[in-house]
């Protein structure tokens, strides 16, 4: 409530503020103005300006303060500007520039400028002659003349840095709610063009101003409100300036309203982010210059800031102050990240930042830009008024304290540890946490990892600590050569290149920057690349320019480099040591691989994605190796075999499904990531590719052949003559295609497909892939004369031999027809097709030979005949397969026609308990929940559940004597796939669950503590035997202590990573038999196990009571949350 006010006396103190009040009902006066202003700008110079002219009211006095709240302003001044078509006379402007826009304004008490011109599109900034510089876009010129030369250096250095420093990412998050238009406005004859977007209205000449990037000015809404007036009148009433506009039906004027109102809404819900940090009192005002409510931050230094501190910021780079608008960048703030600053503060961060700050060095609100500039920037890169820590100059000491630090609560010690030199990507010698990120993670310390995950790349003044930011390799041998340039871009070059556009330089990579000179000799480089800066390196594909080998560099800041030249060995000496020198060390084995292009992205992972991270990724043919947030290795995915790769409309992210895990990657709209895209498309497979470039199963068969034989398996083993019938042509051939587009979107069902159609598609595959199953024509020849050979046994063994020379894809793919074709000749009284039938058909497919030498139909047969000895099959599972095929024919007669069925799979799950006949065969599609899979279980049965029953779904281990309820929205499938041997699903009613929800109703806070008998199994070591512990579980971790009164926990882990089991393994001798299993995987890879053990039935379910409800919200079944 207390927040409301505050934003309501904010308003109307702004309101009230303003010397004569706004009469809303009479525009005349705004009008007027506007109308003389126009003509007198008609006279004037100003091509395509209109004069607004509204200045800031006495009372709001505070000329720094611009009004919008978007970008920190970083330079602002007077300039003397001349129209583009330059007539010689110079109009005095005064000028501002922050990180989105320069823009230009009748004098410096304006509010609403002359002219933006979007930083984005600004190609190029030129000094001309002695004061004057040309601001370039792609359309036009603008001319602007500074009072001497040092002025006019000083607004080219800041404009070109700021351009370099435009991250993709930052830049215009505007596309959504956006209303665009032309609409009349009040005293002005020529429509204006109208665009509505995120918090901001803008106002264009027209519509290919736009497009261009220049405008007049842009409206701020926060500060607004909108009403109609008459039929098709309404207008914007800024606290300084009413805007009327008239459009051109009511209807329109109502949607422009409404577009404008949910305008003014985004701008005011985004100051719940401002008025959170606010609430430390510290933070209102700024920490650098004590200005009264600052709305930006640097969300590494940990100080709340105002906006000209944040344009100093600003321009210092990412790499030192990271700097973010407490009302725009809502995604930055997190939970956690307000939290930070929360408990940090001003006051204490400036205990550490400016303890010993001599008077005479201070500022004011009303410092001038150089006094800020030299005060920020000695406070922050040369850290001068710093609390020195105890361990300061003590590398070691400081890691070691870094670590232990981080377990803990106390931020300020973490902060000046780290800004005193401790290294936060420091080895702990631990590879279960290898570095202080993982620590604070393993311990649950949410803010300390929040503070560490922004300090990640912050760059530390001093030799030995650039050292570090830079992996080593990179810093120690400098690498220099010849390479061929292009002047960079900010599109990617998709157009061919001629040797004539390149020019040559002498290039020197050395302490992570690559220099590029005219000629060997010269002292100052033409540009550098900071490789920081490089977000992405791209190997182009041979000669796709003039020349033969050519990359890319992909900068941060949107700029593109394209080298090239025509010996690949220096080259590819190139590529790979600016690969070493732009990844992480974690990454190095990227740098040293064949990869087609390595850089950052971001990603989320899993059904409830968190904030997006960062991740290193290297594409590279079928594979993808990703270096995830905190992870000390790459980690490699087979593109082939992804579940699903799904492209969203850009900038949406690309989604992989991989062995059942969810990954979304991210790159805003950013330059490279079309060819992310791209890359991983094509990395999937598919197309007329041989097959190991198709997409393949997880036993590396092509999916179009997998589903096409489990389509004949499903609904044509009773087929007569299966194979040997011809389909209809047309529908083979859309089949087909639409197979080798995307097999994994193809749904066969058996209402829209015919068995003849599908088996005739997957015959014309296997008979055109490029190169053939049996490899090329001379691959394939000795299996042609194995049939020569008298023997049986001889001629099984040659098979074999030949079998296990057959690439992996190959050999698997091999395997699986002959296992078809076996499985549909045992129904060959049905389907008339014999193995010698099949023989026929399939020897010329599988050979792609004319039909003339009977010896292919021959190796066919036999393979078919003598399936088992040749691929070694294991005679117990493919009598499960034969069994598993008789149940989906019967299963499917007892149930005809029930319409198609969406995609699934079909899973093997036992009703009540598990033995013989109680198994039934459930078509599970990617998405059924548990409590979907129970329902169509006992439809089938016919049991009708009743409300105490709560009929669940089971993951049950036999070997651990254990089982765990899978919560009733858990999706099946994932969880199906990866039961081992031991485990098994089972329906059955959950009699805890009546018990937990009667116990818990009316809990209120669900945490718990209390002694267990406690034992731990890490991989496969079982250690010892239960000892007792205290645990305690806390909203987000389950800690277990040595003692009640112990300090720090012994062991501890996320209560989001575990999975909760009731039981356990009963060789363990557990103390009682009220016990469960806790069990975690720790960075994908090694599992723990822990046992407790308690006391009576009734603390064992509140225990798990606890566990289930803080895992779901205390959603635990339908209708009772
Ligand atoms: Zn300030």
């Amino acid at each position: 409530m207390e927040r409301k006010d505050d934003q309501l006396r904010a308003l109307q103190r702004c309101f009230k503020s303003i010397e004569e009040p706004v009469n809303m009902n009479n525009s005349e006066d705004a009008d007027s103005d506007l109308y003389t202003n126009r003509n007198r700008s008609r006279s004037s110079f100003d091509e395509g300006s209109i004069y607004i002219s509204c200045t800031r009211p006495h009372s709001l006095e505070d000329p720094g303060k611009p009004y919008s709240s978007h970008s920190p302003v970083i330079k602002t001044g007077w300039l003397d500007k001349t129209p583009p078509k330059g007539t010689l006379i110079f109009q005095k402007r005064w000028v501002t520039l922050d990180a989105e826009f320069l823009r230009y304004y009748q004098n410096e008490k304006e509010v609403f400028s002359k002219r933006f011109i979007a930083i984005s599109t600004i190609a190029e900034v030129l000094s001309v002659g002695e004061q004057k510089f040309e601001v370039v876009t792609k359309n036009r010129t603008f001319l602007f003349r500074a009072e001497n030369s040092a002025v006019r250096g000083e607004w080219v250095a800041v404009l070109k840095e700021t351009i370099q420093q435009r991250s993709a990412s930052d830049a215009g998050g505007d596309s959504y709610g956006e209303k665009q238009g032309y609409l009349e406005m009040n005293g002005y004859r020529s429509k204006l063009f109208i665009v509505v977007s995120a918090d901001r209205v803008f106002l264009y000449m027209n519509s290919e101003e736009r497009s261009q990037g220049i405008g007049i000015t842009c409206i701020d809404m926060n500060m607004g409100s909108v009403k109609s007036s008459d039929t098709r009148a309404f207008s914007i009433n800024t606290c300084y300036k009413l805007f009327s506009f008239v459009a051109e039906t009511t209807q329109q004027r109502d949607e422009w309203v409404e577009a404008m109102q949910a305008c003014i809404g985004r701008s005011l819900s985004s100051d719940t982010v401002v008025w959170s940090v606010w609430v430390e009192e510290s933070n209102r005002r700024c920490a650098d210059c004590g200005d009264e409510d600052p709305d930006w931050a640097s969300v590494n230094l940990c100080v709340v800031i105002c906006k000209r501190c944040a344009g100093v910021h600003q321009s210092l780079g990412p790499s030192v102050s990271k700097v973010r608008s407490l009302r725009m960048d809502e995604k930055v703030w997190t939970d956690s990240l307000i939290q930070v600053f929360l408990q940090l503060g001003n006051d204490r961060s400036n205990l550490f930042w400016a303890s010993n700050v001599p008077p005479s060095e201070t500022i004011r609100p009303s410092s001038n830009s150089e006094e800020r500039q030299t005060f920020i920037k000695t406070k922050y890169c040369q850290r001068k008024y710093r609390q020195y820590h105890r361990l300061f100059g003590r590398q070691e000491d400081l890691n070691k304290a870094l670590c232990k630090s981080v377990q803990t609560g106390d931020l300020l010690e973490t902060m000046s540890l780290v800004f005193c030199g401790a290294d936060v990507n420091c080895p702990t010698g631990d590879p279960d946490v290898p570095n202080p990120l993982c620590i604070a993670q393993n311990y649950g310390r949410k803010l300390q990892e929040e503070f560490l995950f922004h300090n990640l790349n912050t760059e530390f003044p001093g030799v030995q600590d650039v050292e570090r930011v830079i992996p080593q390799a990179a810093v120690s041998i400098p690498h220099a050569g010849i390479l061929f340039k292009i002047g960079s871009t900010t599109r990617a070059v998709t157009e061919r290149k001629g040797k004539g556009d390149f020019s040559q330089r002498w290039c020197i990579l050395d302490k992570g920057v690559l220099k590029y000179f005219d000629g060997e000799k010269r002292a100052h480089p033409c540009g550098e690349i900071k490789m920081s800066d490089v977000q992405c390196l791209v190997v182009n594909p041979l000669g796709k320019h003039g020349y033969l080998h050519t990359f890319e560099l992909y900068q941060i800041s949107g700029r593109i480099h394209l080298f090239g030249a025509d010996t690949p060995d220096s080259v590819q000496q190139w590529i790979e040591t600016i690969a070493k020198a732009i990844v992480p060390p974690e990454a190095e084995r990227m740098a040293s691989w064949s990869f087609e292009r390595v850089g950052r992205l971001r990603y989320t992972e899993g059904p409830n994605p968190h904030s997006p991270r960062a991740c290193w990724v290297a594409a590279g043919g079928s594979t993808l190796l990703v270096l995830f947030h905190a992870s000390d290795r790459p980690e490699s995915i087979d593109l082939r075999k992804l579940q699903e790769l799904c492209v969203q409309p850009e900038p949406g992210p690309v989604v992989l499904v991989d062995r059942g895990r969810t990954l979304r990657l991210e790159g805003d709209r950013r330059a490279d990531f079309p060819g992310w895209v791209s890359s991983l498309q094509q990395g999937a497979g598919g197309g007329d590719g041989p097959l190991d470039q198709q997409q393949l199963t997880g036993t590396d068969v092509p999916v179009i052949v997998d589903r096409c034989l489990g389509f004949i398996t499903q609904y044509g083993l009773k087929s007569e003559g299966i194979y040997r019938k011809a389909g209809v042509q047309s529908k083979v051939t859309a089949l087909l295609s639409s197979l080798c587009l995307d097999a994994r979107r193809v749904q066969l069902t058996e209402g829209d497909h015919q068995v003849d159609d599908v088996a005739n598609a997957v015959k014309r595959f296997l008979r055109n892939v490029r190169e053939g199953v049996f490899g090329r024509e001379q691959a394939s020849l000795p299996w042609l004369q194995t049939v020569a050979l008298s023997e049986k046994s001889q001629r099984i063994s040659q098979y074999q031999a030949l079998l296990a020379s057959l690439p992996p894809v190959h050999r698997a793919t091999l395997g699986a027809v002959i296992n078809h074709l076996y499985c549909v000749q045992c129904f060959a009284e049905e389907n008339k097709m014999d193995a010698h039938s099949l023989s026929i058909v399939f020897g010329p497919t599988l050979f792609q030979a004319d039909g003339t030498d009977k010896s292919a139909g021959q190796v066919v047969e036999d393979l078919v005949q003598h399936y088992q000895a040749v691929f070694d099959v294991d005679a117990e599972l493919f009598k499960r397969q034969i069994d598993m095929i008789s149940h989906i024919i019967r299963a499917k007669e007892d149930q005809p026609d029930e319409g198609p069925l969406t995609p699934r799979t079909i899973c093997g799950i036992y009703l009540e308990v598990k033995e013989e006949g109680s198994e039934l065969l459930v078509q599970v599609s990617q998405t059924m929940t548990a409590m979907e899979v129970v329902s169509e279980v006992l439809r089938r049965r016919t049991i009708s559940p009743q409300p105490e029953d709560y009929w669940s779904c089971f993951l049950v281990n036999d070997k651990e004597d254990m089982e765990r309820p899978l919560h009733y929205q858990e999706q099946v499938l994932p969880v199906y796939f990866s039961l081992d041997k031991d485990c098994h699903l089972l329906i059955k009613k959950n009699d805890y669950m009546k018990t937990i929800l009667t116990c818990t109703d009316g809990w209120v806070n669900v945490t718990r503590n209390g002694h267990v008998q406690f034992c731990e199994e890490k991989g496969q070591r079982a250690k010892g035997s239960f000892s007792r512990r205290y645990c305690v579980v806390t909203a987000t971790s389950l800690e277990i202590y040595k003692t009640q009164k112990s300090n720090h926990p012994e062991k501890e882990c996320h209560l989001q990573a575990l999975k909760v089991y009731c039981g356990i393994r009963k060789k363990l001798q557990p103390p009682s038999s009220w016990g469960m299993t806790v069990e975690w995987t720790q960075d994908q890879h090694e599992m723990h196990r822990w046992y407790l053990c308690c006391e009576s039935d009734h603390e064992l379910t509140d225990w798990l009571a606890t566990f289930l409800l803080l895992q779901h919200n205390g959603d635990l079944w339908p209708g009772t949350s």
